[in-house]
């Protein structure tokens, strides 16, 4: 750092230099975590040669305590060296000549997290345009490095003082997020490399680790729509090497207790979720219904399941029902995906009203915002072959990450013909004239995970990432009911 100082000190490239007092390089730590890139000196700044002192200073105080870093993680530079005179907005010569500096000095410090403070900053290192108070709070990740725009602090003093609280909320979530994220990532490297390891050095039959985990699973539960008993899923789901299985029954949480105890027996993790039917209205003219799953995340979120569960039962026409308004105000502190081609998302694709399509995604990103995922499904049929590349691109388009999931009916690939066999009773069909199942509703491992998408158009790289944030919903969802042993009150006798 010592020698590029000694560089910046000396720099003569712009004009700026004959009118600034002296270089204000920086302060801070020199391997701070979080790094803030601020616009140019002002007259104060350009007298000490210390950026960002006074009000706008004390702020970012406030704000590197808020973010729970320490006075020791935190540095601070400017995009420019030199004070502009009159305090005038850097041009577009000014930040190129100053770039370099800017990039070593990023380059040395190389911090986890960069917070581009003002509109210049944010336009000039991470691309982005228009209004700051707009992006305010967005992570974005571009080369490698995590970048935060966020308003300069003198413009929440303009107003007060007050509104910064949000984007930095918002930013730390996402981060939060992104750290899990890459903490899946490194895990499942970990795990390939462990697996490899007892492969060479073990004989007898290979430990499966599957790289996904079956977030999307209906049981007995789902009224003759699957076969799947508890504790074979359960048991079936340990021998596979899967780390942690869902519970995504249609319309009822009645499974939650057994299935609980199941994977508590066999030592896997129970993710307690549902799938919702969602109506746009209680009306019983309403025929449509889309389908939602939700997983708690934790407390909150089975409290949120719960009461959306009484509704739709108090609601019950057919099957039970939440409208679509009921389920946007009472979800919280779950994840959610976009389940399957008869899912809010997927249902509008096919019926060619764009529209509608775009305004749920957006809706589902603004509710849930890194909790949503966008869920394919390997299916060969031609519902499956309309949806599936919308999806992909819907993904893309709103950057919502994407989840893999089978939607389980039946653990093996010849279950099917049980699960054939009730759909034949609900549709009060015989057998052979229902041809209802199709042959990849089972759980598949890892491998053949990404063979079944092969065969419908979806690359292998798109299906590992999708199998990893899977396994980054298992990861963030703890959710478990609560055992009392005496829930009863006390009496006086
Ligand atoms: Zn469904
Ligand atoms: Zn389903």
């Amino acid at each position: 750092m010592k020698d590029l100082i000694e560089e910046i000190r000396a720099c003569k490239r712009c004009e700026l230099h004959e009118t600034a007092t002296q270089k204000v390089f920086g302060k801070g730590s020199q391997t701070p975590k979080i790094l803030f890139i601020g616009e140019a000196p002002g007259a104060k700044e350009d007298e000490t040669g210390v950026p960002f002192i006074g009000p706008s200073g004390k702020l970012l105080s406030k704000w590197i305590e808020y973010l729970g870093y320490n006075e020791d993680e935190y540095a601070v530079v400017n995009l420019l060296k030199c004070r502009p005179p009159a305090n005038a907005d850097p041009t577009v010569e000014q930040l190129e000549s100053c770039r370099e500096w800017l990039d070593r000095q990023i380059d040395i410090l190389n911090p986890d997290v960069i917070f581009l403070v003002g509109r210049f900053a944010a336009q000039e290192v991470a691309g982005v345009g228009g209004s700051i108070t707009q992006y305010a709070g967005r992570v974005i990740e571009k080369d490698g490095r995590k970048y935060v725009p966020i308003a300069h602090p003198s413009y929440y003093l303009r107003h007060g003082g007050k509104g910064w609280e949000g984007p930095l909320d918002d930013a730390k979530k996402q981060l939060e997020n992104l750290e899990l994220r890459d903490f899946v990532a490194n895990a499942n490297k970990f795990n390939k490399q462990i697996k490899e390891l007892t492969l060479a050095t073990q004989e007898g039959p290979e430990k499966k680790i599957q790289e996904y985990v079956p977030i999307h699973v209906h049981t007995t539960f789902s009224i003759t729509d699957s076969a799947t008993r508890l504790d074979e899923i359960a048991k079936f789901a340990k021998l596979q090497g899967f780390e942690a299985l869902a519970i995504t029954d249609h319309g009822t949480v009645g499974g939650w207790v057994e299935f609980q105890n199941a994977c508590d027996a066999e030592g896997i993790k129970p993710l307690l979720g549902i799938e919702f039917y969602l109506v746009d209205s209680y009306s019983k003219d309403t025929k449509e219904r889309y389908h939602v799953v939700v997983i708690a995340k934790g407390e909150k979120g089975i409290k949120s399941i719960f009461k959306m569960n009484d509704l739709s039962h108090k609601e019950f026409y057919y099957r039970s029902r939440l409208s679509i308004e009921d389920f946007f105000s009472m979800a919280e502190n779950v994840v959610v995906t976009s389940a399957c081609t008869s899912g809010l998302v997927s249902a509008h694709i096919l019926k060619d009203n764009p529209l509608a399509v775009e305004e749920y995604t957006q809706a589902l990103k603004d509710k849930f915002g890194d909790d949503f995922y966008i869920e394919l499904q390997p299916h060969d049929f031609d519902l499956q072959e309309k949806t599936n590349p919308v999806l992909l691109e819907l993904a893309r388009r709103f950057d919502i990450r994407l989840v893999v999931t089978t939607d389980t009916h039946y653990i093996l690939n010849d279950g099917k013909e049980a699960h054939n066999a009730l759909k034949a009773i609900s549709y009060r069909k015989k057998m052979g004239e229902a041809g209802f199942s199709i042959d990849t509703n089972y759980i598949p491992d890892a491998k053949e995970m990404v063979e079944l998408f092969e065969k419908v158009g979806v690359g292998s790289s798109t299906v590992k990432e999708a199998m990893v944030n899977t396994r980054a919903i298992a990861a963030k969802c703890n959710a478990r009911l609560e055992r009392y042993e005496n829930a009863l009150p006390k009496v006086k006798k």
